[in-house]
């Protein structure tokens, strides 16, 4: 069994909504100690190679990885892909596809925050934007927060931007088995990203494990820079009910904005299965 003494297999480039290049992103994680790293941008593969790259010139062991965004019992779910060939047509056309929605959702965006007296978001948030296809709700907090409408991402998301907010649109991402069979098919296993996020009642949350595990999901993210420290402790024994595989990543989106750095991740339990030990490692 090859042991990793801090892995980090979640975070964001600019190439969806990080503020990192990806191999700044590289050098930072070798930088402050992670031994094996992934690079899991939203709904997009297009930095992966540089990672690769970046990666393997430091002698970091590296996953390709993608966040990819689903829609379950109407609410977002976020599964990672680890370990996935970043090529493979069946994951490539399924996330152009789902890419494909995000401009016009934008424009809705700005729509509403027109309406609540901010006109020229749209164009606002895409100066903020490195991937065209790839414009994010995080685009337009950046852009709320730089032009002194709110003085937080947080306080952007609360008022306008999450499913509270006056500018929510809501979106029909990708369904569950959609998104698993992509990962499954380009050789990678499926996480369930942040599980703590999420507000289901426990039924729900227990048919989404269920499905997820039907479907070929192998694994969840325990330890994350998403969660609260107790949360941790509470989806590590959803591991062992599940019999699901763990793992931990930091989701790092910028130096200024994450609460947690790459790296900083506690690390697993030691009665857990690490994702890694289900995929070969180059
Ligand atoms: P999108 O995929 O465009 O709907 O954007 C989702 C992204 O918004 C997530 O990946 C987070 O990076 C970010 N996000 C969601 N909620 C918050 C929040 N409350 N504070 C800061 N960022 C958030
Ligand atoms: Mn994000
Ligand atoms: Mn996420
Ligand atoms: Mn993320």
């Amino acid at each position: 069994m090859i042991a990793f003494r801090n892995p980090d297999l979640h975070c964001h480039s600019r190439q969806s909504d990080g503020v990192l290049t990806p191999s700044d992103l590289a050098n930072r994680a070798h930088a402050r100690g992670v031994d094996l790293w992934a690079l899991t941008d939203h709904d997009d593969v297009s930095g992966v190679g540089q990672a690769r790259m970046s990666a393997q010139s430091l002698g970091m062991a590296f996953l390709a990885g993608v966040e990819i965004s689903v829609t379950w019992a109407n609410r977002t779910v976020h599964v990672v892909g680890l370990g996935i060939d970043e090529r493979h047509p069946t994951l490539t056309q399924g996330l152009l596809k789902l890419r494909s929605e995000r401009d016009e959702r934008a424009l809705l965006i700005a729509e509403k925050l027109a309406v609540a007296g901010f006109a020229g978001a749209y164009e606002g948030a895409l100066k903020h934007v490195q991937n065209p296809s790839l414009v994010s709700r995080t685009h337009f907090a950046r852009y709320l927060v730089e032009q002194g409408h709110v003085s937080t991402m947080q306080l952007a998301f609360d008022r306008y931007l999450g499913e509270q907010g006056t500018a929510y649109v809501p979106t029909q991402w990708a369904s569950l088995h959609d998104a698993v069979q992509w990962i499954v098919a380009a050789g990678g296993v499926a996480v369930i990203a942040h599980p703590a996020r999420y507000k289901y009642s426990e039924i729900e949350f227990d048919a989404l494990f269920q499905e997820f595990r039907h479907l070929g999901g192998l694994a969840i993210e325990v330890c994350t820079g998403s969660h609260k420290p107790d949360e941790n402790v509470q989806y590590a024994q959803v591991a062992r009910d599940y019999g699901f595989l763990a793992s931990c990543g930091s989701d790092f989106h910028g130096p200024a904005e994450s609460r947690h750095d790459l790296g900083s991740v506690p690390a697993l339990p030691e009665d857990l299965t690490p994702v890694w030990q289900a995929l070969s490692l180059n």
